[in-house]
């Protein structure tokens, strides 16, 4: 399961930036995540939840941006979901290759923390 590798590192990046503010716990953390990307967002959650258990940021939410990828046929023109039953991305009408755009998304979109109340 590599999801659990990306969970590390968006957390590592996630706490680099409240850093960068000062300090805090991690409330919301956005993410988003191309559908070419190969990463299972159940999985994903999963993981976040056992990265951040336990430690000073425990319940934080991993939020989950999902881009589908833009995907048409060069002869027909449009939008078209790739053929029932093949891996390959061909279009159902006319069998050409689709042309993809994006999908391939795994960014961190925004931290959300909570200021550590100074005194
Ligand atoms: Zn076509």
């Amino acid at each position: 399961m590599h999801e659990m590798g990306i969970a590390v590192e968006i957390y590592r990046a996630a706490r680099d930036a409240v850093r960068d503010h000062g300090s805090g716990r991690l409330e919301t953390v956005t993410v988003s995540i191309g559908e070419l990307s190969a990463v299972e967002p159940e999985l994903l959650r999963f993981a976040w939840e056992a990265v951040v258990a336990g430690g000073p940021d425990a319940g934080a939410t991993l939020s989950i941006r999902w881009c589908p990828a833009d995907q048409h046929c060069p002869a027909c023109g449009e939008a078209k979901d790739r053929s029932d039953g093949s891996w390959l991305r061909l279009c159902p009408d006319c069998g050409n290759p689709l042309s993809i755009n994006g999908g391939t998304e795994l960014d961190v979109e925004q931290v959300i923390f909570v200021p550590e109340e100074t005194t």
